[in-house]
């Protein structure tokens, strides 16, 4: 076996292969490829993290060897030398994974300084106090990073010094307090450390990419990618880059920033980005200063600017991709030091589809795959209410868009802990780092004073998806009395603030937020993905605002009608009651007479809505009982009720003491007493409150006798029916005599009645001969014909196993995937997931919660079972899914890949569910049939 090649020179690295050179280092090699003005530089691979690992953190043996050699080829490319005090050569050290993990991981700068060569540098750029401000701020960088000495000891010294010369900023030091400095800072490695500052460049090297490969593993890097789900698959290691040090910092024609192809804020196709005159690249990163916008450039250094433009270009004609890029201009001349795929927010990413089409950078099938229908979510987040006519009290950058409101924090650990306890929160701070990321997963919007829209709170926001504002300098924290002045209010910690990330705004307290409006690109999209999808997409609504909600999303009918939400309304429960406690048949039907008229008028209005379409409607399911109070409530309120009758019993005894209002202290007080004396008796004589009493003992008696052990697995769904047919027989006729209404005015309708829980034809055969019976009623009044289907809901196993005679008595099947996913692991779902799931995902014995991602190896094959039987008895059999899967992308391509007619989701996520669709169907269509079979086909059910 060959010597495996660890190191590749960005001249001859493959820059598609990210698995081998990481993204930053593909990006380099290709970036160099393209005549991009590139430093030198090469790319340890990740192959080698992976040995590293392997080999208990040991470098694999001959690769120090590798990179020497290829520190030669720097040297003869660059004229300068390595560890050398004439013309030294310095290096950058930085990570980069195959996927891009912003700030997880180190890079270490101005690699190869030592006392000596700090001196050569001093000479070589005629400029001494640079070389002493880059060799301390390569002590600091490689004291944090590979010696593990805490920042706050190199910052207390920087500190002291300024304060000392009286120096506000960095760029204030003299050429003698940064040499000064820089001897501190050694003396204080010494301390921390144990031993002097590494004084041999290659030594240097060797523990830098040490260092950079063991950030692979720390906590915050591992944590990132447990968030973001990025599987070893996915990304297995770091590689590291090494790169000829440019200068962003050698004077007021030198500047560092980092610029995005296309504004990923809104899509606008404009370079979008910031910069930062004499500083160094982690200047702008850090959000120390708050960086100028990139326009400025323009009439600072127009020639510069000019190449960015082009630079730009280049970069989306090459990567057919917006692209976030970083830069440093040293003494006028342009390098580009990074580039990567953008990450843009959902607006963004719809518009830059859009725009890329128009432009024909992309096939409308390329436009629609690239975009996550996940992340649409965001575009249907909700925005402040302009009706609310809040006034902001302070504005700051717009980083990530959504409004969000919450209690205000002002550490990553409060917000953490907080947050797990269900409140929400808003994250205060100066600036953020990557170690406070724990913080915003739980925070539902950031807000920091500092930084600008590249710093580490707007990137990783944007990539969330949540509400965030930068530099807000209005903002004054107080961490010792927990406080942050807003302008000139003081909000203490605790207290809520509502902020809106696509303005910038700031408001005191919860300000109330609507849905938004849809770009007319976003609604292009979405009918390109129509066009392309094959897979239906319908709502569960119930409710006029939902149904008109999910018809406005481009809902294709109705999926799922839930008429026991009907029922719950407040003006209707003391009627469903009624109907529940009937002793006589006569007092029932009057009863669900009431309810007849109501279902009718609800059926009526959202057939209207979906005119032409298809709506569902699923019979009641839900045990009665649900319907009724507690016994606790019930045996609460009898005490109270027998307590006043005893106090009013009591009053009898007042006549007796009625004389003593004859004391004359008393007596203006004798009328009062006779009047309420006289009302009192009243209420005894009619007995009311004995009647309320024995009626509230009956209602208990009620409910005693329907509890169940397990309600859930008891009388419910068409075993209700069964039992009490002249529920179901209500909603049929409600059902019928709607549609008659309808098609009479000339309005179309498409409805279809749905049975739950069934285990058995027989169930749908009782249910299909009382529809039968009623359509021949309202038959009678009226002969038209009613486009009515009829069919069950697949939710118990047992449907699933007899399949093929449902199919016989049905049109369609409809998965309840919610209850078919408890009924399969026989897990309840809450229980599942408050007491055990987490440890089981922790685990890895369940990859993901079986509720949220439909657990295609166990509840999908039963569906594929379910299918076929079905479809082998009744081939014009529809079938569909209504469970919270239908919302889930992944989800919606294993139902394209089972066939099914449609998938049925909440309407909020209507959208979502169009796209996931259209990409399913084009992932299908590039699969083969080979392809199909295999085992690792993630939707072979077989294996
Ligand atoms: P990250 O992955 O955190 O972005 P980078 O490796 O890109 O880390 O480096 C951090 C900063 O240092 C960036 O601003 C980058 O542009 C800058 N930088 C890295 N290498 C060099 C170099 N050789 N010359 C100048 N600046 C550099
Ligand atoms: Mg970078
Ligand atoms: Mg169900």
């Amino acid at each position: 076996m060959g010597k495996v090649k660890f190191v590749y020179d960005f001249e001859e690295g493959d820059g598609k292969n990210k698995q081998l050179l990481g993204g930053k280092g593909a990006g380099l090699a290709e970036m160099t490829q393209i005549g991009l003005p590139v430093p030198p530089g090469f790319t340890i691979t990740i192959e080698a993290c992976r040995q590293y690992y392997a080999n208990r953190k040991k470098l694999p043996k001959d690769l120090m060897a590798e990179v020497t050699e290829h520190i030669k080829h720097l040297e003869d490319k660059t004229k300068k030398r390595f560890g050398r005090t004439k013309n030294p050569l310095l290096v950058s050290v930085r990570s980069g994974a195959a996927m891009s993990m912003p700030g997880m991981m180190d890079t270490i700068l101005n690699l190869g300084l030592n006392d000596l060569v700090v001196e050569g540098i001093g000479k070589a750029t005629k400029n001494r106090r640079f070389a002493y401000d880059a060799y301390r701020r390569f002590i600091q960088l490689f004291g944090k990073i590979a010696l593990v000495v805490d920042d706050i000891h190199f910052d207390t010294i920087l500190e002291k010094i300024k304060k000392r010369i009286g120096a506000k900023f960095d760029t204030n030091l003299d050429t003698e307090s940064l040499v000064k400095i820089c001897a501190e800072f050694k003396k204080v490695v010494k301390k921390e450390f144990g031993r002097k500052f590494p004084q041999d460049p290659w030594k240097q090297l060797q523990m830098a990419i040490e260092a950079v490969f063991s950030s692979w593993m720390r906590k915050r890097a591992v944590d990132y990618r447990k968030e973001f789900k990025i599987t070893p698959q996915m990304a297995n290691g770091t590689a590291v880059n090494i790169v000829t040090m440019v200068f962003g910092n050698m004077g007021k024609d030198s500047a560092t920033g980092v610029n995005f192809t296309r504004d990923p804020g809104t899509g606008e196709n404009v370079l979008y980005g910031e910069y930062l005159t004499n500083a160094q690249g982690e200047d702008v990163v850090a959000g120390i200063r708050t960086p100028k916008p990139i326009a400025q450039l323009k009439k600072e250094m127009p020639k510069q600017y000019e190449e960015l433009e082009r630079t730009r270009c280049l970069l989306e004609q090459h990567y057919r991709e917006a692209q976030d890029f970083e830069f440093t201009i040293e003494r006028g001349k342009l390098y580009v030091l990074q580039t990567r795929n953008a990450k843009m927010n959902a607006a963004a990413m719809v518009k830059t589809s859009y725009d890329m089409v128009m432009e024909k950078l992309l096939t409308k099938e390329e436009a629609l795959l690239r975009i996550n229908p996940e992340h649409l979510e965001q575009l249907l987040h909700r925005q402040i209410d302009s009706m609310a006519h809040a006034e902001p009290v302070a504005k700051g950058i717009p980083a990530s868009p959504g409004a969000a409101w919450g209690k205000v924090v002002f550490d990553a650990d409060e917000a953490e802990r907080l947050g797990r306890l269900g409140e929400a929160i808003i994250l205060v701070r100066e600036e953020t780092k990557p170690e406070d990321i724990h913080g915003f997963f739980q925070a539902n919007g950031i807000l920091t004073s500092r930084g600008g829209k590249t710093s580490h709170a707007a990137v990783v926001t944007r990539a969330m998806g949540k509400p965030c504002i930068v530099g807000c300098e209005d903002i004054h924290i107080n961490h010792r009395n927990k406080v942050v002045t807003i302008k000139n209010h003081n909000i203490m910690m605790g207290e809520v603030i509502t902020i809106d990330g696509a303005t910038g705004s700031i408001y005191l307290g919860e300000v109330p937020t609507v849905d938004p409006e849809f770009s007319p690109e976003f609604g292009t999209i979405l009918k390109w993905a129509d066009e392309i999808k094959t897979l239906g997409v319908r709502a569960n609504a119930e409710t006029p605002e939902d149904v008109a909600r999910a018809k406005k999303l481009g809902a294709e009918g109705i999926g799922l009608c839930r008429t026991e939400r009907m029922f719950n309304a407040t003006d209707r429960l003391p009627i469903v009651r009624e109907m529940i406690l009937a002793e006589k048949t006569k007092k029932r039907k009057e009863a669900l007479n009431k309810l007849l008229l109501m279902q009718k008028a609800d059926f009526k209005k959202i057939l209207m809505r979906m005119e032409g379409l298809p709506v569902t409607i699923r019979l009641l399911d839900l045990p009665l009982h649900e319907f009724l109070p507690s016994v606790e409530l019930l045996v609460w309120e009898i005490e109270r009720l027998k307590e006043v009758q005893h106090s009013l019993r009591q009053t009898e005894t007042i006549p007796d003491s009625a004389k003593l209002f004859l004391e004359p202290t008393l007596q203006k007080y004798l009328l009062k007493v006779k009047h309420a004396m006289s009302n009192l008796s009243e209420i005894r004589k009619e007995h009311l409150l004995d009647e309320l009493i024995k009626k509230k003992e009956e209602v208990l008696q009620k409910v005693r006798d329907s509890t169940e052990v397990n309600p859930m697995l008891g009388n419910r769904g068409v075993r209700l029916a069964i039992k009490y047919p002249e529920i179901y027989r209500m909603q049929i006729r409600a059902i019928l005599e709607a549609s008659v209404e309808l098609i009479k005015s000339g309005v179309d309708v498409l409805p279809e009645i749905m049975v739950p829980q069934v285990v058995t034809s027989q169930e749908l055969k009782e249910v299909h001969r009382w529809l039968e019976a009623i359509k021949r009623d309202v038959k009678k009044e009226c002969d038209i014909q009613i486009p009515l289907q009829f069919g069950t809901m697949i939710e118990t196993v047992r449907a699933c196993m007899r399949a093929g005679r449902l199919a016989d008595v049905t049109d369609f099947f409809s998965f309840g995937s919610n209850d078919l996913t408890q009924a399969t692991f026989s897990f309840s779902r809450e229980d599942a997931e408050n007491k055990f799931l987490p440890l089981y995902n922790e685990m890895k014995i369940l990859m993901d919660n079986p509720f949220e991602v439909l657990d295609i190896k166990g509840v999908g094959r039963l569906m594929k079972i379910t299918i076929d039987l079905g479809k082998k008895s009744n081939s014009n059999l529809k079938i569909g899914i209504c469970g919270e899967h239908a919302g889930n992308p992944r989800s919606i391509e294993f139902c394209q890949a089972l066939g099914l007619t449609y998938v049925s989701c909440s309407p909020y996520r209507i959208p979502i569910a169009r796209l996931a669709a259209a990409q399913a169907r084009l992932k299908e269509k590039k699969l083969d049939h080979a392809e199909l079979n295999n085992e690792d086909y993630p939707f072979n059910i077989f294996f």
